[in-house]
């Protein structure tokens, strides 16, 4: 049902401000965490301001350490829905648990099924029967025909709202926290009506590299791209070292504008 056989004209995915696919590019931006209702009004309007089309920022977060802040649950929800009332911009959130899925939607315009979830199969089968648009990241180790599998499993409980979303995968480079294989954009389109998001920030895990890689996806037309922005990366409670400050964010943007009016 992925297939671009069963259905040649590409989706456009909508969920409020949010729009991706079929020539529209949406960009997401927003912390990593939900930390403090300071700091995430703070940065959405910023990321507005900037261009950004919806607000993303983790309240369930799934660390690879279990000392590691583990987010702020459903306060930070909230926090995230008071985000929405002060800009109006989408709340775009990670649910890591099939038992939380009607929770983080009653918050959410759209759910992140995150890169280590992506072959959690009931958790797939329950944001499949909500009514809410999901992002789904490609796991570091699984081919891209799994990845369209896994978006089968959402689909087929009748959600056709689906975003795909490359994040990065392993490989023996050691410089990038994961390597970005950008042709992941030309080789999906290619094989799939569902639009394809960019993830530089998880995709490289060096802010220095972060802003090149959004232009880059933007100029292959990539259909939106989801950015880590932090007010204050050296104080962020997790992956500031990959997160662009708001000035840098602006800046970017600008450069993203540049390239995708060009043509
Ligand atoms: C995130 O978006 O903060 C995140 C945890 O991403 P991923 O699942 O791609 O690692
Ligand atoms: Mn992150």
């Amino acid at each position: 049902v992925a297939s671009r056989e069963v259905k040649p004209e590409p989706t456009l995915v909508k969920a409020g401000s949010l729009e991706v696919g079929n020539g529209k590019c949406g960009v997401i931006a927003g912390p990593c965490s939900v930390e403090s209702e300071d700091q995430i009004v703070e940065t959405a309007k910023a990321v507005k301001a900037a261009g950004a089309t919806a607000l993303r920022g983790g309240a369930f977060k799934p660390r690879t350490s279990p000392y590691s802040f583990q987010g702020l649950k459903e306060e930070g929800l909230k926090m995230l829905a008071t985000a929405r009332e002060e800009t109006g911009l989408a709340v775009v959130t990670e649910v890591v648990a099939s038992e939380d899925v009607q929770l983080v939607a009653k918050y959410a315009d759209v759910l992140q099924i995150g890169a280590r979830n992506m072959q959690n199969y009931r958790l797939l089968e329950e944001v499949g029967r909500v009514d809410r648009a999901v992002l789904l990241k490609r796991g570091p180790s699984a081919t891209i025909d799994e990845l369209l599998l896994a978006a089968e499993y959402i689909l087929n409980e009748g959600n056709s709202r689906v975003m795909l979303c490359e994040r990065g995968i392993r490989t023996f480079e050691s410089h990038t926290r994961f390597t970005l294989p950008l042709a992941t954009v030309t080789y999906l389109h290619q094989k799939t009506h569902l639009p394809v998001v960019i993830d530089p920030s998880h995709g490289t895990g060096h802010a220095a590299l972060v802003p090149d890689m959004c232009v880059a996806a933007v100029a292959i037309g990539a259909d939106g791209i989801i950015v880590e922005v932090h007010p204050e990366p050296d104080e962020a409670m997790s992956d500031g070292y990959q997160s662009l400050d708001l000035p840098t964010f602006a800046e970017t943007m600008k450069r993203c504008r540049a390239v995708a009016n060009a043509v």
